[in-house]
C-alpha cells in the first residue's frame, strides 16, 4: 500500500531498492560522457489511441493502445522501436521539489514518465518489466511559468477512479529539444525492477501554475478513506554505483 508514501522503507518489501541499478539518479551535467554515437530520437506518437485515464494510488496515469509499433520511440540508444503503454507524473507540495530525477543537484516542481516496452523482444508488458532490456522510459521535467501547454483535463480524482480518456496525443508535452541524458535504470516505484533505459530530455516543458494546482488536488485515498493529498510521489536520487551516464549532446 502506498498510500503513504515512504521510499526509505521499500527495501523491506523490495530488497533490490538497494540494487546496482536504481532510479532516479542526480545527472552531474559534468561527469555525463557525450556519446557521438548515439542516435537522434525518434518518437512517433501521430498515430496514437489513448484509452483511459485512472488515479492509480501514487499517480495520475493515461494508458495507451499497444497492439502495434504505431506509437513508439526508437533511434536513441535503441535497437528495437518501443510502444508506448502509459505516461503518468510525480510532483511535489512546492516549485522547489516534485522531480524524481535532479539536474546537477536541482529539482523541478514535476516529471512526466512515458512508459513503453520492448514488444519486438518480448509478449508482454509484464515480461518485458522484468527483464534488463524491457522498458524505455523517457522522462521530461516540467517547469511552472505563465503560459500553457494542453488543455490536460483532469479533475479531483481519488484512487481507483478511472474514466475514459480518447484522442489525447502526448506528443504536446515534449519539448522542442529532443537532447537527453541515457542510463541504465529501475522503476522508481515498487516492484522498483531493473529493467528501464532511461532517457531525461534536457528542456523542460512547461506548465501554468493553475495546471500545477491541479495536480496538488490529487489524491492518494479511495473515497471511503479519509482523504489524504497526493503530493510528493517522488523517489529521492539513489547511488550511481559506477554507472556511466550519456549525454546526446555535447555539453
Ligand atoms: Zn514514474
Amino acid at each position: 500500500n502506498l498510500n503513504h508514501w515512504r521510499p526509505s522503507e521499500w527495501h523491506r518489501s523490495y530488497p533490490i531498492a538497494q540494487g546496482n541499478r536504481q532510479s532516479p539518479i542526480d545527472i552531474v551535467s559534468a561527469r555525463a560522457v557525450y556519446d557521438p554515437n548515439l542516435k537522434p530520437l525518434i518518437i512517433s506518437y501521430e498515430s496514437c489511441t489513448s484509452l483511459n485515464i485512472s488515479n492509480n494510488g501514487h499517480s495520475v496515469m493515461v494508458e495507451f493502445e499497444d497492439t502495434d509499433d504505431k506509437t513508439a520511440i526508437s533511434g536513441g540508444p535503441f535497437e528495437n522501436p518501443f510502444r508506448l503503454k502509459q505516461f503518468h507524473f510525480h510532483w511535489g507540495t512546492k516549485h522547489s521539489q516534485g522531480s524524481e530525477h535532479t539536474i546537477d543537484g536541482k529539482s523541478f516542481p514535476c516529471e512526466l514518465h512515458l512508459v513503453h516496452w520492448n514488444a519486438r523482444k518480448y509478449a508482454t508488458f509484464g515480461e518485458a518489466a522484468a527483464a534488463p532490456d524491457g522498458l524505455a522510459v523517457v522522462g521530461v521535467f516540467l517547469e511552472v511559468r505563465i503560459t500553457k501547454i494542453a488543455k490536460f483535463k483532469y479533475h479531483f480524482f481519488s484512487q481507483g477512479t478511472k474514466a475514459q480518456f480518447r484522442s489525447f496525443n502526448p506528443k504536446c508535452l515534449l519539448p522542442l529539444s529532443l537532447d537527453y541524458w541515457t542510463y541504465l535504470g529501475s522503476l522508481t516505484t515498487p516492484p522498483l525492477n531493473e529493467s528501464v533505459t532511461w532517457i531525461v530530455l534536457k528542456e523542460p516543458i512547461r506548465i501554468s501554475e493553475k495546471q500545477m494546482e491541479k495536480f496538488r488536488m490529487l489524491l492518494f485515498t479511495s473515497e471511503e478513506d479519509q482523504r489524504i493529498q497526493m503530493v510528493n510521489n517522488f523517489r529521492p536520487p539513489q547511488p550511481l554505483k559506477g554507472r556511466v551516464v550519456r549525454a546526446s549532446f555535447k555539453a
